[in-house]
């Protein structure tokens, strides 16, 4: 019978989501949606050492904004809770226990002088990769090595002990990832990894293949940073005998650097002039803040269009795809295996397309938020309007107060390049009669308004093109922007007039020259 699809996000609460991570849960997600699956979440929190304040609430916090759902969670329960790995602590020992009862691991008792002792020594003798292994267990101290009487007597005292796995020494592990095909590792190149640490804690290898198993997980899609840990996870799937239900392995390829040198890592922070985390970050340590796609403007359908596109592809040209649409073209064939550069140009774009493509009416909600944040207010009918004038010229939902401030503020500068080469006395002359005879244009609009300019250019022969530079500077400031006469249609005639007026004394040293 072929199994419920189930997949997890795993992540470990040690700070903020990095975009990777994001882009992990929204695959994960989608093969979920596609398959009529479940999607999971665990936090994996074993290393309390890493833990970071605030970390847990942020991962969700994101997942929300995103709009990636989880059907189990912690917050959300689930037949299979807790899914907080901490508060599944006592879960764990008893596969520990059966591994070394079956011989597939064994107690260590070795110090941290002791450890590092042995690799100093493997050091020395020009060992590559100094480690814990099938060679070098039997110069330390474990139930391997000491009499079994010894190692009672350490367990019942309570001496301090992990539990290691014992790995083969030769043996070929074989792995069949989704992404990669087979991937072939030799055991002698894997170590005796840790399971059960001292302070009773299992290790992210013991805990992630329990809880994977007992959680009935199908797929395990995650970072290719985690793809030499997977032979190791085949190991313990095996000889805790449950190879027949493994889940099947996709690593993804890494998010690289726009320039392709190197992961792009959340250390990069703000260097790169983006961010690199979905939502802005405060550090509870050092109190650093990071910035986040939500609070530069990204749309959360945008920033989803765009990381899926990050690896995968849809085999067509289409590139806007809703979460619906994603979900229904999504296959783990078509991610890609290599890296792929991060584009934040790519970003700005599908924000851009995702804008342009909301009805005015919603945009309008952009610009009289940042009326009202700076004292002013006006009507829905007028926000609309500029919304719609302004809808293709801008990037972000800020953009439409900083690029149409002046709809209500009038300009008290004036570009210089402009002014210099644009107004001239001519020019003045027909905004004179511009502005005195706006006042008494009957049926007030965009094309009245241009009716009424041509007319009285005609009177001083000229044409449209020789003023209409100048005529956007008085009215607007600005050197471009969408069409002048809709402006001043949105404007009114009478603060139009007023503008006009301001800008011929205000520019009169260049009518002039
Ligand atoms: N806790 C691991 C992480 O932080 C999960 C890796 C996995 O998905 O197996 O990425």
């Amino acid at each position: 019978m072929e199994r419920e699809v189930r997949v997890r996000f795993a992540p470990s609460p040690t700070g903020p989501l990095h975009i990777g991570g994001v882009r992990t849960a929204l695959y994960n997600y989608l093969l979920a949606r596609k398959t009529g699956g479940k999607m999971i979440l665990r936090i994996e929190d074993t290393d309390q050492n890493r833990f970071v304040p605030g970390a847990e609430d942020y991962i969700r916090e994101s997942l929300e904004w995103c709009g990636i759902e989880l059907d189990e969670s912690p917050w959300k329960g689930g037949p299979y809770a807790p899914y907080r790995q901490s508060e599944r602590k006592p879960m764990y020992m008893q596969y520990a226990l059966q591994l070394v009862n079956d011989g597939h691991a064994y107690y260590a008792f070795d110090t941290a002088e002791e450890l590092e002792e042995m690799r100093e020594r493997l050091k020395a003798a020009k060992v590559a990769t100094p480690q814990y292994n099938a060679i070098t267990r039997m110069t330390m101290k474990n139930s391997l090595t000491l009499p079994e009487d010894e190692v009672k007597q350490k367990l019942e005292s309570g001496e301090p002990y992990v539990i290691r796995l014992k790995v083969p020494r030769k043996e070929e592990i074989r792995l069949k990832d989704m992404i990669r095909g087979w991937v072939m590792v030799h055991s002698s190149s894997v170590d005796d990894k840790v399971l059960m640490k001292s302070d009773g804690m299992p290790t992210y290898h013991l805990a992630n293949i329990v809880d994977d198993h007992l959680m009935k997980i199908t797929h395990v899609i995650r970072g290719e940073e985690w793809l030499p840990s997977a032979p190791l996870h085949v190991l313990l799937y095996r000889y805790l005998g449950w190879e027949d239900t493994m889940p099947e392995f996709a690593h993804l390829p890494l998010l690289l650097k726009p320039d392709g040198n190197g992961k792009l890592s959340k250390r990069d922070g703000d260097k790169l002039g983006f961010p690199v985390f979905p939502l802005r970050w405060e550090d509870p340590f050092s109190k650093e803040i990071s910035s986040g796609y939500r609070e530069s403007g990204y749309l959360p359908e945008a920033f989803i269009n765009f990381l899926a596109f990050l690896g995968w592809n849809p085999g067509t040209s289409q590139e806007i795809f809703s979460m619906e649409e994603l979900a229904n073209e999504f296959t783990v064939e078509r991610i890609g295996k290599s890296g792929t550069r991060f584009d934040i140009q790519k970003a700005r774009w599908f924000n851009e397309q995702y804008l342009r493509a909301k009805p005015d009416s919603e945009l309008a909600g952009y610009l009289i938020k940042a009326l009202e944040e700076h004292n002013m207010t006006t009507t829905p009918e007028k926000a609309e309007k500029i919304a719609g004038l302004m809808k293709e010229r801008v990037s972000f939902p800020q953009d439409f107060w900083q690029e149409a401030k002046y709809f209500f503020v009038a300009p008290e500068e004036y570009s210089e390049k402009v002014a210099s080469k644009k107004w001239n006395a001519p020019s003045v002359a027909v905004f004179e009669d511009f502005k005195n005879e706006l006042p008494s244009l009957q049926n007030f609009n965009a094309d009245t308004v241009k009716e009424l300019l041509v007319s009285i250019l005609d009177r001083h022969n000229m044409k449209i093109g020789q003023v209409m530079q100048a005529l956007r500077l008085a009215v607007t400031g600005a050197e471009a922007g969408p069409d002048l006469m809709h402006i001043i249609e949105v404007i009114g005639s009478g603060e139009t007039a007023q503008r006009l007026e301001n800008a011929i004394s205000k520019l009169s040293k260049y009518a002039s020259a």
